[in-house]
């Protein structure tokens, strides 16, 4: 029998009718009517949470950025706005670096489920060097932990490189060691703790951005996590540097995300009788999709031969065969019904067209932003009477992200 995690539709946007906002001195916590965890901005530090916390441990620390001395503790904080977006609660901050040539940037943290997705823009002034080391995303993970399974860079991927979970030996007692490092984004690494605490730190669809480095070329980029006596230092710089580097003056965005459980949530039977539900599947795989809208895994790849490949989530085509199928269950009259989404697993993908209508050649991405969005759509446009499955997957019960779209508490 096929194990799935199911999730009630009445937890859906659970932070929709609700205010998740709770304002304090030079601080706004974010909060989900559902409890569980709670997220901190700061002033200064700020730019993006300074603390998480699941039940009752803080669990995340510190995300921040940086340009060689000067982090995310010397930003001036201009403004900041919070507000609630299509189920999510959204915070967004914007400042600068008040010295020399007054390096801006923005941020969008976007909180639902037990994730977050964040969007960083950086408005680059002319003639502002890189000498060594630009951080974003880099934080800190308090405590003891086990292992962490790696969901590698797209690049290893494509050459065979397969998932795997890694020990995490015991900590120095003084200083750092460092127990891994990539020059292209490992697209997640999940944490995990001996109480089945998990952290997942992941990249977001635009791999390419974070590996054209500001411009500096391949391989310019550097992702570290250095074990120490009191937790993880989880180090990401879209640039490291020998010799100083100067980006061309204009906007650079960079997305990444992270989610949190612990013990993964409920399994629950997809197949067979359940509840006297009505059963609903959602299949992408069986070849009714353009090819054009499938991933791209190989280089130079005619898309002509691309039919095994599943469904990428990010493409236009992909998105309105999804909406379109459930717009027409959602018409159903009002019963209580289970939707099984099948091939629920997220992937990389080279095909530019799939990021920009029109846009030719290849673009790395992968899709499991777009798995977040499209479901938690799907989950308000059904409402309360459905419940939503996904079955068939291979990475579901090792993220995090995927696993709080379906689970029960
Ligand atoms: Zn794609």
């Amino acid at each position: 029998m096929t194990q799935a995690k199911l999730n009630p539709g009445e937890s859906v946007g659970a932070l929709a009718e609700h205010n998740p906002f709770e304002f304090g001195e030079a601080t706004l916590t974010v909060v989900p009517e559902a409890g569980g965890w709670r997220a901190v901005h700061r002033d200064q530090p700020c730019g993006a949470p300074a603390e998480i916390r699941l039940g009752d441990q803080t669990i995340v620390e510190n995300c921040h950025f940086y340009l060689d001395g000067l982090g995310s503790g010397q930003a001036l904080l201009q403004k900041r706005r919070a507000h609630r977006r299509a189920g999510a609660a959204v915070v967004e901050e914007s400042g600068l670096f008040p010295f020399g040539r007054e390096l801006g940037f923005r941020q969008s943290s976007r909180y639902a489920f037990n994730h977050l997705r964040a969007t960083f823009d950086f408005e680059w002034p002319a003639g502002q060097p890189v000498e060594r080391h630009l951080g974003v995303g880099s934080l800190f993970l308090p405590g003891q932990w086990q292992s962490y399974f790696c969901l590698p860079p797209a690049r290893h991927l494509a050459e065979g490189a397969a998932p795997a979970r890694v020990s995490i030996p015991a900590p120095p007692t003084s200083g750092e060691t460092m127990i891994g490092h990539w020059h292209r984004p490992p697209l997640a690494l999940v944490f995990r703790r001996a109480d089945g605490t998990r952290v997942e730190v992941g990249s977001g669809s635009d791999l390419w951005r974070w590996q054209q480095s500001l411009g500096a070329g391949p391989e310019s980029g550097s992702y570290k996590l250095m074990l120490r006596a009191d937790g993880i230092r989880v180090v990401r710089e879209p640039l490291m540097t020998c010799a100083p580097f100067t980006p061309a003056a204009q906007a650079y965005r960079f997305k990444w995300h992270l989610a949190w459980d612990q013990d993964g949530g409920r399994q629950l039977p997809t197949e067979g009788g359940r509840d006297g539900r009505e059963r609903h599947e959602l299949s992408l795989a069986s070849g009714e999709l353009p090819a054009a809208a499938r991933r791209r895994q190989a280089s130079g790849t005619d898309p002509a031969v691309r039919e095994p490949a599943a469904a990428c989530w990010l493409a236009a085509a992909t998105q309105r065969e999804i909406k379109r199928r459930v717009r027409q269950l959602a018409a159903l009259p009002p019963a209580p019904r289970i939707l099984t989404i099948r091939d629920f697993s997220p992937g990389f993908c080279l095909d530019g067209s799939h990021l920009q209508r029109g846009r030719r050649g290849e673009l790395e991405h992968w899709d499991l932003d777009a798995m977040l969005e499209l479901v938690a759509w799907m989950r308000r446009q059904l409402g309360s009477e459905w419940q939503v499955a996904a079955a068939d997957d291979r990475l579901q019960d090792e993220l995090p992200s995927l696993a709080g779209l379906f689970r029960i508490d």
